[in-house]
């Protein structure tokens, strides 16, 4: 048996999967696919920020177009941290296509004039 906090909401459900993927404390359907994906391929949203090249002391927030592999987050931030961008850069460019082979984009979410 296996507890955990969805994260899906600002609710947190306190929720319990037991041996056969039965999940229970999840107050809407929501809940039991977070618990199950949490269970057997854990993914999340990665967000950062990208230098700004051509600006002093700026940065540009970014994000994954999808949320990834969990064990892939850290490595996603690093090459993040070894790009700049310059300026003018909008919501939505891509920063960094297929990150990894993962189909997963690094989108600028900022705008930069
Ligand atoms: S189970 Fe549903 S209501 Fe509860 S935290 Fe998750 S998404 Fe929100």
């Amino acid at each position: 048996m296996k507890e955990m906090v969805c994260i899906v909401c600002p609710r947190g459900c306190h929720l319990t999967v037991d041996d056969n993927m039965n999940v229970t404390g999840n107050s809407c359907p929501r809940g039991a696919k977070y618990a199950i994906s949490e269970l057997t391929h854990p993914t999340r949203m990665v967000t950062s920020t990208v230098r700004i090249s051509n600006r002093d002391n700026m940065v540009a927030s970014v994000k994954t177009s999808e949320a990834i592999d969990k064990s892939k987050m850290f490595d996603v931030i690093k090459a993040v941290n070894k790009m700049s961008v310059k300026a003018p850069c909008h919501v939505g460019d891509i920063l960094i296509k297929n990150i990894f082979d993962t189909g997963v984009d690094i989108l600028i979410t900022k705008d930069v004039e």
